[in-house]
């Protein structure tokens, strides 16, 4: 529920409000907003006698959250989310970011040669999996610790932050060690023991979208992180399973308008995983700038055919530098611009 204070509400007619909430024994979190500040009521899983709080100085009304993810949705805040980084990325905001690197670290040449060019190119943060869930238990599972250190290495002479994955509640705190986001992947999208830790990590979390997730599933994922008390959270549309075998996903365009609409979280696509294939990747990051992604998370490789994975959907070099002049000219044409450079 939310109670929504009048326009020109004190900071004690809100501080009133919270401890009445803390006193009804919920929890009470405050929203500031650009048109007003309503207070969030958490913790009732039933009725709530709203009449003490109407009654008080300040408050305009009581809401009851009509979307059963509550704390994610438009209702909740009207105002999107804006994720900041360290090194000054924001994601959410009129900027449009680009997360780009290889599917996995492979070795100190391999991710550093992609980082340098990549920055040069205008990403500001650098992917690369440390720890992979593979499809199949034969193929490369990542570097594991070592490659978190290879990953801060890259981050220190480039700048870029890094995005990687973390595949196990244990290793949540090894990973935001290392990691500016946390990325929590398809396979992993309704581990809510994994969700729980990474809500109380402190690091902004990168929800990829399950392979099989209605768009309300995939919200009520990010509910568990922002239950735990973690507001930076990006979502990442990253294509669902679907009948068509032309491509490796069915990259589900429409998911981020609808996303916009439902949510204030910042939205991005991974047209590499929704594609699995590279001469589709550049068109599909076309589509996601011009359909409102807040942001792209692309796979390039220096030498896509000999990568260790996801080799067959990376681009080399001179086919990110395109993705990033072309969805410039897309970014610019719909009111927003491309982050290119630190
Ligand atoms: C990845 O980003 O390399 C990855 C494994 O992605 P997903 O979880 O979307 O399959
Ligand atoms: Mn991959």
């Amino acid at each position: 529920m939310l109670v929504v204070m009048k326009h020109r509400a004190s900071e004690a007619e809100i501080d009133s409000v919270v401890h009445a909430i803390r006193d009804m024994g919920y929890d009470a979190r405050p929203i500031p907003g650009a048109q007003r500040t309503a207070v969030g009521l958490i913790g009732n899983d039933g009725h709530v006698d709203t009449a003490r709080l109407e009654g008080m100085p300040g408050v305009q009304q009581c809401i009851t959250v009509t979307q059963p993810f509550k704390q994610v949705s438009r209702e909740w805040k009207e105002d999107d989310t804006v994720v900041t980084l360290a090194n000054g990325t924001r994601i959410g905001g009129s900027e449009i970011a680009v997360m780009a690197g290889p599917c996995a670290v492979e070795n100190e040449q391999q991710i550093m040669e992609a980082a340098t060019a990549l920055r040069k190119m205008g990403a500001t943060v650098l992917r690369g999996g440390a720890f992979k869930p593979r499809t199949s238990p034969y193929s490369f599972q990542g570097l594991g610790e070592e490659g978190l250190k290879l990953l801060a290495k890259a981050r220190e002479e480039t700048g870029m932050a890094i995005v990687t994955e973390a595949v196990d509640p244990d290793g949540v705190d090894l990973v935001a060690e290392y990691a500016d986001i946390i990325q929590i992947g398809a396979r992993n999208m309704q581990n809510y023991p994994l969700l729980r830790r990474a809500g109380r990590s402190g690091t902004p979390v990168l929800l990829k979208r399950g392979m099989s997730a209605t768009i309300d599933e995939w919200l009520l994922a990010a509910e568990y992180l922002l239950a735990e008390g973690n507001d930076d959270v990006i979502l990442c549309e990253r294509g669902i399973r679907a009948f068509n075998t032309h491509t490796r996903n069915v990259f589900d365009l429409s998911a981020i308008p609808v996303v916009k609409e439902l949510s204030h979280l910042p939205v991005i696509a991974d047209p590499s995983h929704a594609t699995g294939i590279r001469s589709k990747v550049v068109p599909m990051a076309r589509a996601a700038v011009a359909a409102g992604a807040d942001g792209l998370i692309v796979e390039v490789h220096p030498d896509p055919p000999s990568a260790l994975s996801d080799g067959a959907q990376s681009l080399y070099f001179e086919q990110f530098a395109e993705l990033m002049e072309q969805s410039r000219v897309i970014a610019r044409s719909i009111d927003r611009d491309l982050l290119a450079g630190l």
